[in-house]
C-alpha cells in the first residue's frame, strides 16, 4: 500500500479572514461563557449537551496540552488564571496567524476594541464593517427616510476607507434572495421600523424591502471603494432560516450588470451547502469562499467537504477563517486544525493524482493566507 502523502503545513502563515473580537479580561472567563463559545444554541440553553460534542472534547486536548493539565473544562481555566494573559498570548503567539480580520458587529457587549486587540495580539488586526449593525444604530435617531439613506450611505463609504470588507447578515433576517425594491414599499417598512422603535418595540431589522434596499447600497459602496463584501451564508445559531441562507439566492446579484465587480464572500463554507459554494466559486469571478465556523466545528471531518471543495473551485477563491471570538487560544486552535484538515484533503488528493506535492503545497498557501493577501489587499 501507498503511504498516504503527510503534507507538513504547520510553516504556512495563516490569515484568519473572518473572526470576532476578544472579550476583555479572557483568562477570567467564567465556565458558562466558556462552554457557550463551543455552541451555536442560544446563550445557555446547550450546556448540558455541549460537553458531548466534538468540538469542545478536542478543544480542551487543545488547551490542555499547552496548559500542561488534565483536559476537562475545571482544570482548563484554573490554569488559564494562573496563567494570565501572557500565556494566552504565546499560545497565540505559536499559531503562526499573521492577520485577523474581524467582524466588530458581534458581539455587542463586552467586545475587546480593535486598538487594543492590536497591542494585546502579534498580528495585523483588520476591521469588517457590519452593515445591519451600523443600519440598526442609525435608525435609533428617526431621520426622515431619505436623509437616513444618505446617511446610512456615508457611514458605509466612512467604513470602506480603513475597513477591509463590509459584512452583511441579511441571511439571518430576511434571507439571501435580495431584490429590487420601489422605494416606496422601502421607505414604508422604514417608517414602520422608526413607529415601532419609538414605541419601545425592537430595534432589530427584519423588513425585507428594507434591508434589500440596504444590501444594494452596501453593493454600490462596495463598487465604488473595491471593498469585497463578506455575506453570511449556510449554518450559524437557530435565528437563521437555513433555507435562506443557500448562497444559491444570490443568483440575481451575481448575474446583475450593476454588480458584476463587487467582489462577494460567502462565509461558512455555506455550510452545509458547500457543494454550491464551490460550484459558485468555480462559475462566477466575484465569488469567493470563506471556509470559518465550518473548519473549527468539524474538526477533522472538514476534510471531507474539503476534498470536494479543493477539486471543483480554485485555490485563489478559497480562504480559511475561524469565526472563533473571546479567547486568544481559540484563534490557534483554529489554525491548527485548519491546517490539519486542509492536508489531510490535499493529501487525499496528491495520492490519487488529483494535484502533485508541490502543487498541493502552493494550494494550501494559496487557502491559507494568499488568497485572502490578495482579496483584500492585505500588506504583507
Ligand atoms: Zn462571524
Amino acid at each position: 500500500m501507498r503511504q498516504p502523502a503527510a503534507l507538513d503545513l504547520s510553516g504556512i502563515p495563516a490569515v484568519d479572514g473572518h473572526c470576532h473580537p476578544l472579550v476583555a479580561a479572557s483568562e477570567e472567563v467564567s465556565r458558562e461563557r466558556f462552554l457557550d463559545l463551543f455552541s451555536e444554541g442560544r446563550a445557555g440553553t446547550m450546556r448540558a449537551h455541549v460537553a458531548q460534542t466534538g468540538y469542545l472534547k478536542r478543544a480542551l486536548r487543545g488547551l490542555a496540552d499547552g496548559l500542561g493539565c488534565a483536559p476537562t473544562v475545571e482544570a482548563v481555566l484554573e490554569r488559564r488564571r494562573a496563567g494570565g494573559p501572557e500565556a494566552a498570548r504565546r499560545r497565540f503567539a505559536g499559531s503562526g496567524i499573521t492577520a485577523l480580520l474581524v467582524d466588530t458587529g458581534y458581539p455587542v457587549v463586552g467586545a475587546m476594541p480593535l486598538a487594543e486587540m492590536r497591542r494585546a495580539l502579534p498580528c495585523a488586526v483588520h476591521e469588517v464593517f457590519r452593515i445591519e449593525t451600523c443600519a440598526q444604530g442609525l435608525i435609533a435617531h428617526g431621520l426622515p427616510y431619505e436623509e437616513f439613506l444618505g446617511a446610512f450611505r456615508a457611514a458605509l463609504s466612512a467604513a470602506a476607507a480603513h475597513a477591509v470588507a463590509l459584512k452583511s447578515i441579511i441571511a439571518y433576517r430576511s434571507g439571501l434572495a435580495v431584490r429590487t425594491w420601489e422605494a416606496a414599499d422601502a421607505a414604508r417598512a422604514y417608517r414602520d421600523v422608526v413607529a415601532r422603535i419609538k414605541a419601545g418595540g425592537s430595534a432589530r431589522l427584519t423588513e425585507k424591502p428594507l434591508l434589500d434596499t440596504l444590501f444594494e447600497i452596501a453593493l454600490g459602496v462596495c463598487r465604488e471603494s473595491g471593498r469585497p463584501l463578506q455575506v453570511h451564508s449556510g449554518f450559524g445559531d437557530p435565528d437563521v432560516d437555513l433555507l435562506q441562507a443557500n448562497p444559491l439566492w444570490l443568483r440575481p446579484i451575481l448575474e446583475d450588470p450593476r454588480w458584476g465587480d463587487v467582489r462577494i464572500v460567502v462565509l461558512h463554507m455555506s455550510y452545509p451547502y458547500a457543494r454550491e459554494a464551490a460550484f459558485m466559486a468555480a462559475v462566477w469571478p466575484q465569488v469567493y469562499v470563506d471556509l470559518s465556523l465550518a473548519l473549527p466545528f468539524l474538526g477533522p471531518a472538514a476534510a471531507l467537504p474539503l476534498v470536494e471543495m479543493l477539486a471543483l473551485a480554485p485555490a485563489s477563491k478559497l480562504m480559511y477563517g475561524s469565526d472563533v471570538s473571546a479567547l486568544p487560544e481559540l484563534y490557534a486552535l483554529s489554525a491548527d486544525w485548519g491546517r490539519a484538515a486542509l492536508s489531510e484533503a490535499l493529501g487525499w488528493l496528491v495520492e490519487r493524482d488529483g494535484l502533485t506535492e508541490s502543487e498541493a503545497l502552493e494550494v494550501a498557501r494559496q487557502v491559507l493566507s494568499e488568497s485572502a493577501a490578495a482579496l483584500y489587499r492585505l500588506e504583507r
